[in-house]
């Protein structure tokens, strides 16, 4: 097969639509995809029929309506299409209800409290703007998930609900701007993934990858990342192959992927894919996370999708590109060629700055979890406090704007935007300021604070929801403006915008503590962690906002706060058991078996000559003995630290012991065991150490 040929083989795309389904009822299925319509049940049933026909066609015998419930992962229950119809015969079935509504049992996935008002049962519905697609021979139908009475379960009803309110918002302010062509925005994503490759053997022998997804111990090794290169020779050939066959898997269902293998830390690579509609590339970023763990296991590796499964070595992230595309096919975060479109260009860029500012602390929070936390302000990764990178060219004209001179010309001329043409900003890869959270790209922003195993929903609900309201500001301000008086306003709105969101503009280096104390002296959030950020979700300004564009009721924020709060606490829980039972079960025991041997030697030495000298023996043996002292005394303070965190009720107390008491004692501990760890022999360690996970694959 070629490759254009494996292209979206197993996704019901628009082709295969064309195809397949009778005129009218394609025409009435496009409709409802490009402009969000009801589906009338007929057009529903033959929809199912042409899509069970060419999924059985394609090897299907099942289907599954494929959710994203607030976990952040994706779920799905399975149903054959076979239907008994007598004399021990079955045919293969599939309605237009089976097709538009599911009830999976909501019982097993968080709610948030949610539920204890309402009924277990939730409902699952299609959302015909992302395809269908087949996997492991089941038909996948991509569905958003309620509760009984409507309230979101999951990460794409608040999506759908964000991009509505952003396209409702931006045709509002085009039609001011005279560009009434536009019926429709949609947001656009590209999201990069990080990610590493551990052999499968070495993982299976470590506790604390297979039950937290990082390593809770290890020494650094020898070389780190600063000679991957050369290590990473060995590795190449496996991991090519992965990646290619990780390519064609993901061709098949559609996914334009581009693998890259030039990630900084060793066994670490990177995967991006050409952008699409922001809520078709949250489920193929879902997909994509699938589909390479399962690639993985097929080539004898485990994906490693922590944000820091190694310390002391680069964690994974990923870059959330976003922008805002017209349904005729313009880039709204192009500067554009004319001066209408310049002004154009500068009224959605100020939107989108002013956004960020505004809501900075959402935007952190979008992004904070229990393993992103060891990323964010640690130099290897954009630092918690959220600014924007607009470049120098870009500030120099937002500063001629406000101060009422000319690009580039010292004289106080006012600056008429209308007939003034922006420099075309070519995307320019050698001054890209890798530093910055948010960073202008030439016609995008790259968010690049979220962690790889989120779930680029959470993020693009914000920036969506921030901007939409930004937006309707605009609006507001513009929408009674006579046409002749339109240029001097948005001049005027412009030049007040600069003014008040400036602050929020940075190009220099976001890892260095002046930046901490600027930021600082700006008034800008710095929330260092997820305890300290997730009250920001029910903070008044931002509830009002989620409201305000019914992305969310004042429900669902409580629940989605209690989700978060929970899963944070649950996540460094498990962590800080794993590793009182990785010490105890293995570490510790590793160590004394060590001690004997060297007393044995010592013996052993003493038994041949008397004379012969054992200080080195004892030397070790009297640090190693004070190591075994100090780490079994910091395990039992750390298993009892989690007992009392047990009997914490109130979450965000507990998530704050979590953090402030337990998360510093792990520390304290592995600092402690990783000295001892490096003055013993690779054999009596029970598990496989840094240099070998990350070396010898
Ligand atoms: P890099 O950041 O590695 O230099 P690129 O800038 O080429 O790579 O692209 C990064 C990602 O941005 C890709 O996934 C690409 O598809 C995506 N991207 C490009 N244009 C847009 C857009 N208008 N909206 C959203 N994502 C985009
Ligand atoms: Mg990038």
């Amino acid at each position: 097969m070629t490759v254009p040929e494996m292209y979206g083989s197993l996704v019901f795309n628009d082709r295969v639509m064309r195809e397949k389904l009778p005129k009218d009822i394609y025409k009435a299925l496009r409709k409802t995809i490009d402009t969000n319509s009801h589906l009338e049940l007929d057009v529903a049933n033959a929809v199912a029929i042409a899509m069970k026909e060419w999924a059985v066609e394609h090897g299907a015998t099942h289907f599954t309506h494929w959710f994203q419930p607030m976990t952040g992962f994706t779920a799905e229950k399975h149903d054959s299409f076979i239907n008994p119809v007598g004399n021990g015969e079955v045919i293969m079935e599939f309605s237009g209800k089976e097709l538009v509504k599911g009830e999976p049992d909501a019982s097993s996935f968080p709610s948030g409290g949610l539920r204890a008002t309402f009924e277990a049962r939730g409902y699952t519905a299609w959302d015909p703007t992302s395809p269908a697609f087949i996997k492991d021979g089941t038909l996948y139908i991509p569905t958003a998930f309620c509760s009984y009475s409507g309230e979101a379960l999951d990460k794409k009803t608040p999506l759908l609900r964000s991009m509505e309110a952003l396209n409702k918002e931006a045709v509002k302010v085009l039609g001011l701007l005279g560009n009434t062509g536009v019926k429709s925005v949609a947001t656009t994503v590209g999201p990069e993934q990080e990610y590493f490759l551990v052999d499968k053997e070495d993982f299976k022998k470590r506790m604390d990858l297979i039950f937290t997804g990082r390593t809770l111990l290890g020494a650094k090794p020898p070389k780190g990342q600063e000679m991957e290169d050369h290590y990473f020779g060995a590795l190449k050939p496996r991991v090519s192959a992965y990646m290619h066959d990780l390519d064609e898997e993901l061709w098949k269902l559609g996914i334009p992927a581009k693998t890259k293998h030039n990630e900084v830390a060793p066994a670490q690579h990177e995967l991006a894919p050409v952008f699409d509609t922001t809520n078709v590339a949250v489920d193929h970023n879902q997909l994509t996370m699938d589909v390479m763990r399962k690639v993985a296991d097929k080539h004898g590796f485990v994906c490693l999708l922590h944000e820091k499964p190694f310390a002391g070595i680069n964690g994974s992230g990923k870059h959330n590109n976003w922008s805002m595309t017209t349904d005729t096919g313009v880039n709204l975060l192009d500067p554009g060629k004319t001066p209408a479109e310049n002004t154009q260009f500068l009224v959605f860029l100020m939107a989108v700055i002013s956004a960020v500012d505004n809501y900075a602390d959402l935007m952190r929070l979008s992004v904070a979890s229990a393993g992103n936390d060891h990323r964010l302000g640690a130099n290897e990764a954009p630092p918690a406090i959220i600014s924007v990178f607009l470049g120098d060219e870009l500030t120099e004209v937002l500063k001629s704007i406000e101060n009422d001179t000319f690009f580039g010309n010292k004289e106080k001329v006012t600056m008429d935007i209308g007939a003034s043409v922006l420099p075309h900003f070519f995307k320019d890869t050698t001054d890209r300021n890798r530093t910055s959270p948010f960073a202008f790209t030439g016609n995008k922003f790259e968010f690049r604070s979220l962690g790889s195993s989120l779930s680029v929903s959470g993020p693009n609900v914000v920036l969506n929801t921030a901007v939409a309201e930004e937006l309707s500001k605009i609006y507001e301000e513009l929408k009674d403006v006579a046409a002749d008086q339109m240029t001097d306003k948005i001049h005027s709105l412009l030049k007040d915008r600069i003014a008040e969101h400036k602050k929020v503009i940075f190009n220099g280096n976001g890892y260095t503590d002046e930046w901490v104390a600027e930021a600082e002296k700006r008034g800008l959030y710095n929330y260092k962690s997820t305890p300290d950020v997730l009250p920001v979700f029910v903070a008044d300004k931002n509830k009002k906002l989620f409201t305000k564009h019914h992305i969310f009721t004042e429900s669902e924020i409580y629940s989605r706060y209690e989700i978060l709060l929970e899963n944070y606490t649950k996540t460094i829980h498990i962590e800080a058991k794993t590793m009182v039972d990785m010490v105890n079960k293995q570490f510790l025991p590793a160590l004394m078996e060590y001690m004997d041997q060297i007393a044995t030697s010592v013996s052993k030495k003493k038994a041949v000559c008397d004379s012969l000298s054992v200080n080195a023996e004892v030397r070790l043996l009297t640090k190693l003995s004070g190591q075994y002292d100090s780490i079994s005394e910091l395990v039992s303070e750390l298993a009892g630290e989690i007992e009392t965190a047990e009997g914490l009720t109130e979450a965000l107390v507990a998530a704050k012991y979590y953090q402030a008491t337990i998360l510093a004692k792990m520390e304290e501990l592995r600092k402690v065991a990783d000295e001892a760890e490096e003055l013993l022999p690779e054999d009596v360690l029970p598990y496989p150490d840094y240099a070998k996970i990350l070396f010898y694959v």
